[in-house]
């Protein structure tokens, strides 16, 4: 949408007309966002449109509307659930996006208190920005009285029952609380729950949440609280919007020491913060941290930390003057859909991969995603063409959250399943019961072959030291090596001649293939890659059997009597060792040198009970 934009109005009646087009697109995300709890772009696409509308505001400030989504907090109250007024309203906050935003804004602070304390002495609280979505929870004597979502900040919906189901949410205060107590916090969908829940959905065939916070505000505004409970949604609290009149201490950390006093969950990222510099510190510690923690954060909240200072500073029409998020880079952003393309693997399996306008999401650029197969290209019901949301995080690859359907052109393409193997052109079959299609072309197939060699020489298989995937590729498109045996057939002569090949890397991959001879019978099995064979099982198999010769006319019902192995993975070994071509391989190998040491038997010392001996 952003792109589409016309540039930067130079009058009022196009700014006029840019203002109108801007309102009315964010309050439909807003109310996809906020009311239905499921977005169709990205938070970056949305932020990107009220940064230009609060430019345009800025600019044209006789044209600014008091009613403009810049001027207000985002949601509306859904009229299923009993409505609550807040007491004090429940605000948003302001956002910066660079470390020079982040010091204008201290500056601000130090004018504003006109203090002769520099911006290097601020007093702050800096906090991880939790993914959620806002509560409130009102406790009378010590009892929860009544919980509510933000709404429109001024009143919100009754979630009552559903809060209660939260495991940490305590019922009752503990210690010394006071009579009066309006809590305010973020419920959360921990990333573990929200990749099973989302597991789960696919198995049943139901629609899936984009991320953790929309599953958590989809959960939490639920009218049959069972529903809710099933979630196991967390929450941490870090405001009070009010209380008992003299109850609560003068500074925001002691205030969030009160809290976690009174049994109410506070984060344990937390940390008080003298100056600029110590914030910047630790906006980049939480973003290094970002991956390993068990919850979603978009980014960081500095505030003030001196409560009389807070009260001085005051509010903005939507937001505190003494707080701002520090927002991390979006972890979802938006591109289009430019090809799909299909990979064959090692086994067949023939995958889509996604060929994207690159995009830079999270500070990589990404031009390709992983499809998974042709049940979740139906799933998410994606045409070549389309806009598509995509997401990266951490070390994770990225991957298509959903696709932004009011954005498809008439002219988008279907993706239609390959009859063929794009390699060798064997006919692709579709395995009953499953979502995965496979050439069948075997050892035919050049890419099922180059695949099964990249496995073969794998660390954790035969562990080939310096035989990168790049230099299989070449081997095997020079037809040096056409199955595995012939690894180690490979000569001087021939891996010299090979594009970029210096003499002393053909010696070290020499030396390599013949190190890795000296194996492992566990290994050696993995490495064959026999389907559902992987390094557990290939260490059962050779543990319980303890020489290669006993697997290779082991039946059926002799594999399916060892741990792990099931009726499938135990036909897939029978048929592997059938097959004449795999056992001249296995023979080759050995011929040409792979070994690996005896397995003994292990002797068991049978302890005899004193007592029945008599002794
Ligand atoms: P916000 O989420 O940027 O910041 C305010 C909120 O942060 C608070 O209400 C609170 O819920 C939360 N928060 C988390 N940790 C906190 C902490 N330690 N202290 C205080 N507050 C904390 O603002 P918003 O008004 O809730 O929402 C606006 C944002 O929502 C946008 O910037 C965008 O990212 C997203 N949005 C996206 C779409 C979309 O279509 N994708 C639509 C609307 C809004």
């Amino acid at each position: 949408m952003s792109n589409l934009l016309p540039e930067m109005p130079v009058n009022d009646e196009q700014a006029t007309e840019l203002i109108s087009i801007l309102i009315q697109q964010i309050e439909e995300y807003n109310f996809q966002y906020y009311v239905q709890d499921t977005p169709s772009v990205p938070d970056a696409e949305y932020d990107r449109l009220i940064k230009k509308l609060t430019h345009l505001e800025l600019k044209f400030p006789h044209l600014a509307d008091s009613n403009s989504p810049t001027q207000k907090v985002g949601g509306e109250a859904l009229k299923g659930f009993k409505q609550i007024t807040h007491a004090t309203p429940m605000l948003s906050l302001d956002n910066v996006f660079e470390e020079q935003e982040f010091e204008a804004f201290a500056k601000r602070i130090v004018e504003r208190l006109k203090s002769t304390q520099s911006a290097d002495k601020l007093d702050f609280v800096g906090e991880p920005k939790l993914d959620g979505l806002a509560i409130s929870l009102v406790y009378r004597e010590g009892r929860l009285q009544h919980a509510a979502t933000r709404g429109d900040g001024r009143v919100g919906e009754d979630v009552t029952h559903n809060i209660r189901t939260i495991a940490s949410v305590p019922l009752k205060l503990r210690g010394d609380f006071p009579d009066y107590l309006d809590v305010r916090g973020e419920v959360f969908m921990p990333r573990e729950v929200f990749s099973q829940l989302n597991q789960q959905a696919i198995k049943n065939s139901e629609k899936t949440f984009a991320n953790p916070r929309n599953a958590a505000a989809g959960s939490l505004r639920q009218l049959d609280p069972q529903i809710t409970a099933k979630r196991k949604l967390a929450v941490y609290f870090y405001a009070i919007g009010s209380a008992q009149e003299g109850s609560l201490k003068s500074s925001h950390q002691q205030r969030l020491n009160q809290l976690k006093s009174w049994g109410l969950p506070i984060c344990a990222e937390i940390k008080r913060l003298q100056g600029v510099a110590a914030c910047q510190q630790y906006y980049q510690s939480i973003l290094n941290k970002r991956d390993q923690l068990p919850y979603d954060i978009d980014g960081v909240v500095f505030k003030i930390n001196s409560i009389e200072q807070q009260r001085d500073l005051g509010f903005v029409a939507k937001a505190p003057r003494w707080a701002i998020a520090h927002k991390f880079p979006a972890q979802e952003e938006i591109t289009e859909l430019l090809a799909v393309d299909f990979q064959v693997g090692r086994t067949g399996a023939v995958t889509p991969v996604a060929r994207l306008k690159p995009v830079n999401v999270a500070g990589v650029i990404v031009s390709n995603a992983t499809l998974h197969n042709m049940d979740e290209i139906e799933r998410l019901d994606i045409r070549v063409g389309d806009k598509v949301i995509i997401r990266r995080a951490g070390d994770v690859i990225p991957q298509i959250v959903s696709v932004v359907k009011q954005q498809r052109k008439t002219e988008s393409v279907v993706i239609d399943r390959p009859n063929h193997c794009p390699v060798c052109h064997s006919l692709v079959e579709k395995e009953a019961d499953q979502a995965i299609y496979r050439c069948t072309g075997g050892l035919i197939c050049s890419a099922q072959r180059t695949q099964s060699i990249i496995h073969f020489s794998s660390r954790k298989a035969m562990d080939i030291d310096g035989l990168g995937d790049k230099l299989i590729e070449q081997l095997c498109d020079a037809e040096l090596v056409n199955n595995l045996a012939d690894l180690y057939r490979l000569k001087f002569e021939q891996l010299i001649e090979l594009p970029r090949m210096a003499e002393k890397s053909a010696n070290n991959v020499l030396d390599s293939i013949e190190k890795s001879k000296q194996t492992t019978l566990a290994k050696f099995l993995y490495s064959l890659g026999i389907r559902e064979v992987g390094e557990v099982t290939a260490m059962n198999l050779a543990n319980q059997y303890k020489e290669l010769d006993k697997i290779i006319v082991a039946d059926k019902e002799s594999f399916e009597s060892i741990k792990d192995i099931g009726p499938v993975a135990a036909e897939h070994l029978v048929n592997f060792f059938v097959n004449e071509d795999n056992r001249k391989i296995v023979s080759d190998l050995i011929q040409l040198g792979v070994n690996w040491p005896r397995i003994e038997e292990k002797r068991t010392i049978n302890y005899l009970c004193w007592d029945k001996l008599g002794c």
